[in-house]
């Protein structure tokens, strides 16, 4: 509603656009639509007093921080459904806007004590500064008794690069433990998995997940700073306090009775106890051929368990497709922030301004300038705003797995998360950079503003499961991240990177993360026409995007577009 006033401003620029094509196409004296001409009225509606407006309203005080169903949420999503459809867009999901999400809000009591027996001493390790635990399964109490130790290195059932550290082992009721990261990333070997880059083996979702199909009782990551990419203030308070879960069919009594992380000096203790030396145990761990081994120690854990179920929801919207209505290019942005913490003193909310108001309103700022295009595009424009993404894409990873288009059908997904703030940009750095075919489309749209692309400077952080295009890629569907540049062109390279960590040591995460009228979103705009272009122009493509060679997501691409063809 508050953004009205910016988009008559937007009317009368765009009707002295309008007014100036004319007068060119009238000069020229050829009436023959190029793309430029035909895209141009959609570009120009791209602006920044739109941008700010809407992600200030995102942002407000009013808005509670976009937590997981709270007021908050219900104000978030019944603003998405009304611009969306002001806009003119259709519902998405049947005749609604919404694609609800069953879950549960965990809560473990902090009392919870991991006990580790039958070594040189007794060890009891608290809860949040030394351990954190929790359990997926459904249940008020999960209870590990005296079960068995054994360090598994890294975890990983990776056939592709011929590594099997469950090799001949019956974890069965066992408590295994865990190296984060990847043998790759440990020994900065690029012969070893991806070398310094971390492979999807190097998360800890997959260490759990593998735990799990293992049929392990509990499984714990020993935290290192470096490896995870972040510190154990991460962890703690990250993985304490009301978490948000999907719920499986059954319950998610498949999952381990207890997943969590020790902190690299508990972990000290325990391979001390087992009369063992942490450092050579872990070197041993990346080399080829690692043998697991049994600590001879037995860990016993009680998780008490509060369970709410609750419900959130995506929001979903489409612009049917002119020619070919039944494919898609979908574009994404999580619209759910941290809510609010009443027990901080101060400032309570976390109105994740930059993380992510900036992306939701960048949905609604492309699907006005798709709606600007005399004609639709030949595929269909999905808009999809997902709950959850800050406590595990959650409305990402359920998407993906009820997918109301189909992963077949869908050319692309683009994922926009945290949109520049800082001007300007030489560059534009794409997140999953180097391994699909998407890369061909970014690389023109960018080359024709004058632009290079950068892949991920940092891989070694993972950054690439660590948003809501990974449930996709998961899924085969193509799907990139492009995340503003780092080379400023009135600043340079070094003070981007600086306003970059700034941001991330002030702000991210943090009450502090607010809307600021300070703020340059001419860069976030440069942005979002050439995503505007890339969207586009898969979306008059007839090809349907794949993965490159040697990527693990090319084998379900592969298979769901020759199932289609069939
Ligand atoms: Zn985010």
């Amino acid at each position: 509603m508050h953004s009205i006033s910016g988009r008559k401003r937007l009317l009368s620029s765009l009707a002295v656009g309008a007014m100036l094509a004319l007068i060119a196409i009238g000069f020229s004296g050829c009436a023959k639509e190029t793309e430029e001409t035909r895209l141009r009225p959609a570009l120009e509606s791209i602006a920044a007093a739109d941008l700010a407006s809407d992600t200030q309203i995102l942002a407000s005080d009013e808005f509670e921080g976009r937590g997981l169903a709270s007021e908050g949420e219900i104000k978030t999503i019944n603003f998405l459904r009304d611009e969306f459809q002001k806009i003119g867009l259709e519902p998405g999901n049947g005749q609604s806007y919404f694609q609800e999400i069953p879950m549960v809000v965990n809560s473990v009591d902090p009392a919870a004590r991991l006990e580790v027996k039958g070594g040189k001493k007794s060890l009891s390790f608290a809860y949040k500064e030394e351990f954190v635990a929790r359990t997926l399964r459904v249940m008020e109490e999960s209870t590990v008794t005296d079960s068995e130790l054994v360090f598994v290195g890294y975890g990983i059932v990776a056939p592709e690069y011929n590594w099997n550290d469950y090799q001949d082992l019956d974890v069965r009721g066992k408590t295994v433990v865990v190296l984060v990261n990847d043998p790759g990333f440990a020994t900065q070997d690029p012969a070893l998995f991806s070398g310094r880059t971390m492979t999807y083996y190097g998360r800890w979702t997959y260490k759990y997940e593998e735990a799990a199909r293992q049929g392990a009782a509990a499984v714990f990551i020993v935290h290192e700073t470096e490896p995870a990419a972040y510190p154990w203030a991460v962890v703690k308070n990250s993985w304490t306090g009301p978490q948000f879960n999907l719920v499986s069919e059954d319950n998610n009594m498949s999952r381990c009775s207890a997943e969590g992380w020790v902190s690299l000096e508990a972990a000290g203790q325990i391979f001390e106890s087992a009369g063992l030396g942490y450092d050579e145990i872990k070197v041993a761990a990346s080399k080829m051929g690692f043998k697991a081994v049994p600590l001879g120690l037995r860990a016993s854990l009680t998780l008490k368990n509060e369970i709410k179920k609750v419900t959130s929801s995506n929001v979903i919207a489409r612009l049917p497709g002119s020619q070919r209505p039944d494919e898609y290019v979908i574009y994404m942005a999580h619209w759910d922030h941290f809510g609010k913490n009443p027990a901080l003193d101060g400032d309570q909310i976390f109105n994740g301004a930059v993380d992510n108001a900036t992306g939701t309103a960048a949905l609604i700022e492309l699907a006005e300038a798709f709606k600007r295009l005399k004609h639709s595009p030949d595929r269909s424009i999905v808009f999809l705003a997902v709950t959850g993404e800050e406590q595990g894409l959650i409305g990402s990873g359920y998407y993906a797995a009820h997918p109301v288009f189909p992963a077949a059908k869908t050319a692309a997904v683009i994922n926009m998360d945290a949109l520049n703030v800082s001007g300007p940009m030489k560059d534009i750095t794409v997140v999953g950079y180097g391994l699909s075919e998407l890369d061909n489309y970014i690389e023109a749209a960018a080359k024709e503003a004058g632009r290079t692309v950068n892949p991920d400077p940092t891989p070694e952080k993972g950054s690439y499961f660590r948003s809501d295009h990974f449930p996709f890629a998961k899924q085969g569907v193509p799907a990139v991240y492009p995340s503003g540049g780092i080379d400023s062109i009135e600043h340079g390279r070094e003070w981007t990177l600086a306003r970059v960590e700034k941001y991330l040591v002030e702000r991210y995460h943090k009450p502090s993360d607010e809307f600021d009228p300070g703020w340059d979103l001419s860069g976030a705009i440069d942005d979002l026409r050439l995503l505007f272009k890339v969207g586009y122009r898969l979306a008059m493509d007839t090809a349907f995007p794949n993965w490159k060679e040697g990527t693990p997501y090319k084998a379900k691409r592969d298979a769901d577009l020759a199932a289609v063809s069939r």
